[in-house]
């Protein structure tokens, strides 16, 4: 079945300006701005400024120009934040979270980058 773009999401407002964001960073294809609700000293959010739904869906359709831009920005995000592996935060974590098992609540495809503490095991039991 075909993504269908809400571009009523809290994403897509931000993009257009209409509700305030924290901004790390802005390219020609994306926006990274710090999460609102941090979960570690380091939480920036990536997103395309495409209308795409979940990391599936901009890796299948995106264009390479906008897929190369996305990937270059979360290369500078980690390197103004500090948290690239080659930096003094020492590592991130980055997690996309797509559709309903991957519990992914704003339906505008974005990655998540934490760092600034060791972050533990990667996954947690369901709750
Ligand atoms: P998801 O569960 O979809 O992967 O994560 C969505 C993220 O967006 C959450 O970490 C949440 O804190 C963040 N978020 C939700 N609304 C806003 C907002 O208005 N501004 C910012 N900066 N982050 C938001």
């Amino acid at each position: 079945m075909p993504y269908q773009y809400d571009d009523q999401n809290i994403f897509a407002r931000i993009l257009r300006g209409e509700i305030p964001n924290d901004t790390v960073l802005e390219t020609v294809h994306s926006l990274a701005f710090n999460d609102i609700n941090p979960q570690a000293p380091v939480h920036v959010l990536v997103i395309p400024k495409g209308p795409y739904v979940c990391y599936h869906h901009f890796a299948q359709e995106a264009p390479e120009a906008e897929i190369i831009d996305f990937n270059r920005a979360i290369a500078e995000v980690c390197r103004i934040t500090g948290v690239a592996p080659d930096g003094p935060g020492d590592g991130f974590r980055m997690i996309s979270n797509a559709g309903r098992n991957g519990v992914q609540e704003v339906p505008h495809m974005h990655v998540h980058i934490l760092g600034g503490r060791a972050l533990g095991r990667m996954l947690q039991p369901a709750g």
